[in-house]
């Protein structure tokens, strides 16, 4: 069936209603060891870090001992793609599980994570978070020596390089193929007795390590120990690696030392607010993030209105520094899915309407100060002005919490291109122009950088500055997994 032709504007809308006028991280991972229940742990780890990945989840689970890996991977969300009967074949005291986000071209179930592989060092399950700047190369590499791949995601680079390593234990193997790559990973490993976790040198995506009952957790957010009730015990370090084994943690620091870069964006929207990235809370950064932004940009105005759920804590930092009352007039459907049946009958901005609505009452003849975290290509912010205008807002004053977007993430979120970016080829008032606001103010990159100085870190912010803390991003058309096509069954 070919698709209807679409105007700009519904495409605008389209793109707007399915998420895709944002930035989206791509994965969470979670690990258990020596736990009764592992895998029920992992699914309720992976339920905490849904936002981190709606496309695909999965759970891997071994009893060890030289038993087998079960597996349980699914297009999908995490609730519905497990179930009781399913966790009761996931048996064994460690679990890793995988949560995933991809663009519609990668949506794929061969992608989902965990990956297993049988070696002839055992059975082993992976799940990464983070993306490898070379993995084309090394693919290209290990394909011309006969390697067959079976998916098109990078992730599958560390696992080759691990099958092919000559090193004796898994653990070594592990060690010598990271030894390889370049850019971001936070992974967890389940070999059949142990679970490995790995942060690269620049520890650009979080991973957490907490205690439950004696057992050992790794998460990507602390929101995820939060749930299931563990302790919070550390972050790893970055270039950290920990082996857990018969209830022991080892840790070890087999990579030369870089520059520490972690993703500012974690803290700006990634992160769920009630997460603690580097033994800091989200809510509060992005608080302070809005603080900032209201004494760079004031405004004479009646009410403080967030775009839900990205604005939220920017928008009470603002009205808390500027003295206008918050007033989150802008309500969010929270059920919306990917898919949605349109009507036939064009409805004018349907795509937007799904997700979000303005309260009238509350907006009559008001001054509005809108605030949202970031401007990705302007399609939703766009029609969110003109929807608060048709609400009787009398003004519309755009704020943004993090400074102008102007380049692409290598590093595993995903990311349009520069080209598609509205602050790549357009200054401040042609970006105001364009989304139809009466002002439009950004966090400038110093008070970015000034709030980010109290966390003691370093960062990368390079999609807001163009310094890109590695370099060697490879570019290319991306793997081809063959000429076969999955054809699905059509109603
Ligand atoms: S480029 Fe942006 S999104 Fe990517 S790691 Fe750096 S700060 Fe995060």
């Amino acid at each position: 069936m070919s698709c209807p032709a679409r105007s700009h504007d519904e495409l605008a809308d389209l793109l707007a209603a399915h998420g895709a006028d944002r930035f989206h991280d791509e994965c969470g991972v979670f690990g258990v060891h020596g736990h009764p229940e592992a895998s029920k742990i992992t699914y309720l780890g992976l339920y905490a870090l849904q936002h981190r990945g709606q496309e695909s989840a999965g759970i891997v689970a071994t009893p060890g001992h030289g038993r087998e890996h079960n597996v349980h991977r699914a297009m999908g969300l995490v609730a519905d793609i497990f179930n009781e009967k399913v966790l009761g074949k996931l048996e064994g005291r460690l679990a890793i599980g995988h949560v995933r986000y991809s663009t519609a071209g990668g949506s794929q179930l061969s992608n989902a994570q965990p990956f297993c592989a049988t070696t002839d060092g055992g059975p082993i399950a992976l799940a990464h978070n983070g993306n490898l700047v070379n993995a084309l190369s090394i693919r290209r590499e290990l394909e011309g020596r006969g390697a067959i791949f079976s998916t098109t995601a990078d992730s599958e680079v560390i696992v080759q390089l691990l099958a092919r390593s000559r090193e004796r234990t898994q653990e070594e193997r592990l060690l010598d193929a990271l030894s390889r790559v370049k850019g971001a990973f936070s992974l967890v490993m389940l070999t059949d007795d142990a679970l490995i976790a790995a942060r690269d040198p620049h520890g650009f995506r979080p991973l957490s390590l907490g205690r439950l009952d004696g057992a050992w957790v790794v998460a990507s957010e602390t929101c995820a120990l939060d749930l299931i009730g563990a302790t919070f015990e550390r972050d790893l370090d970055p270039g950290e690696v920990v082996v857990i084994r018969r209830g022991r943690l080892r840790s070890l620091r087999p990579f030369s030392k870089e520059r520490e870069a972690f993703c500012i964006f974690e803290y700006i929207y990634f992160a769920r607010p009630d997460s603690n990235l580097n033994g800091h809370n989200v809510y509060a950064f992005r608080k302070e993030l809005g603080r900032v932004l209201a004494r760079q940009n004031p405004v004479a105005a009646d009410v403080v209105v967030p775009v839900l759920d990205s604005g939220n804590m920017a928008a009470l930092g603002y009205a808390e520094e500027s003295g206008i009352p918050y007033e989150p007039a802008m309500i969010r459907n929270h059920y919306v899915r990917r898919t949605f049946i349109e009507p036939s009958q064009s409805i004018r901005h349907f795509g937007v309407k799904v997700k979000h609505n303005a309260v009238k009452g509350a907006l009559h003849g008001k001054r509005v100060v809108l605030v949202d975290d970031s401007i990705v290509r302007g399609t939703t912010l766009s029609k969110l002005v003109a929807m608060l205008r048709n609400a009787g807002a009398s003004e519309v004053h755009l704020r943004i919490s993090s400074p102008a977007t102007i380049g692409p993430c290598h590093y595993g979120i995903d990311t349009p291109t520069r080209e598609e970016l509205i602050a790549h080829a357009h200054s401040v008032e042609e970006i105001r122009d364009l989304l139809g606001s009466d002002s439009l103010g950004y966090q400038s990159l110093e008070g970015l950088r000034g709030c980010a100085k109290s966390l003691k870190h370093s960062f990368c912010d390079a999609c807001f500055s163009d310094e890109y803390p590695v370099d060697g991003v490879e570019s290319g058309p991306p793997p081809q997994l063959s000429l076969f096509r999955t054809i699905e069954n059509e109603d």
